[in-house]
Parts: C-alpha cells; structure tokens; sequence
C-alpha cells in the first residue's frame, strides 16, 4: 500500500509513471541493471532494503499482471529464470522470497501502478532496528550487487 500510495503520488506531482521513469533510467545509466530483452527488465534497484534485492518489469506500463501480454510473459519468464540463475551461482544457492506486486483489480484510479516482481535472497536478518523504525540497513550497494551478478557466466 506505501508503494502504491508512493506511486500515486509521484504520478500527481509528476504526471508519469514512477516505474516507467525508473526503467528509463536504469538502462540509460547501465549501472545496476543485470538483465533486459524486448520486454522486461531485471535490476538491482536503487535503494534496496536487502542486499542483492532484484526487481523485473515490464518494460510497457502494463498495471496488473493478469493484463500482459504473451510475449511480454515469455519475455519474463526467461528473465526470472536468468536473473535466479545469477543469483544461484552468485550467492551460493541462497533461500529467497518473490513478491508480484501488482494494481488491484478493481481501482481505476491505481493506473499509475506497474506491476513487476521483486525477489529477495535471504542473507541478512531483519532484527529489533528494521521491526522498530521501518528502515532497512543493507551493507551491499545495488551497484556493487549488480557488477557481481553481470561476472556470472550463465
Ligand atoms: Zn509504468
Ligand atoms: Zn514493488
């Protein structure tokens, strides 16, 4: 809901999609992208709660997942794929959580969401600092992560 609540309110100020914007400049930047095709887009994010955090999105503005396309779920699913394979030759085969976060079904309003899945390998343990304030303390910059990652041969 923060994200969401997040996102509306950079569209009000903005007029444009958060998550568009956010793809446009990691490719253009080239520094903490580890993976992109036709459609989708896999990065280490900007501010990660967690090291080695990894996003995929769809390159279009699709708002919920159930809305994409064929290709654009080949486009994906070859890209998870990928972007695990790195971070199981990476990371030593680590446990992980994936999220879909996608716009709910019914709230047009929300069109200013873009779906897109996060991945979280388990490395580090969220103690009494995250649980209390909510920030996150991550000792591996997004960057670093994703230098590491482009090395694996996959
Ligand atoms: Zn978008
Ligand atoms: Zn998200």
């Amino acid at each position: 809901m923060e994200e969401m609540d997040g996102a509306g309110a950079y569209y009000e100020f903005k007029e444009r999609c958060i998550f568009c914007d956010i793809i446009k400049q990691e490719i253009s930047q080239n520094i903490r992208l580890i993976g992109q095709n036709e459609h989708v887009v896999a990065i280490e994010p900007f501010a990660p709660r967690f090291p080695f955090e990894t996003w995929i999105l769809p390159r279009d503005h699709i708002h919920r997942f159930e809305e994409t396309d064929d290709d654009t779920l080949i486009s994906f699913a070859a890209m998870l794929k990928s972007s695990l394979a790195r971070l199981r030759a990476a990371l030593n085969d680590p446990p992980f959580n994936f999220i879909i976060h996608t716009g709910p079904w019914t709230d047009g309003r929300k069109s200013h969401y873009h779906w897109h899945m996060e991945i979280f390998p388990k490395l580090t343990r969220v103690a009494g600092f995250e649980w209390g304030t909510g920030f996150y303390i991550n000792p591996t910059p997004p960057e670093e992560a994703a230098r590491y990652l482009n090395e694996i041969n996959i």
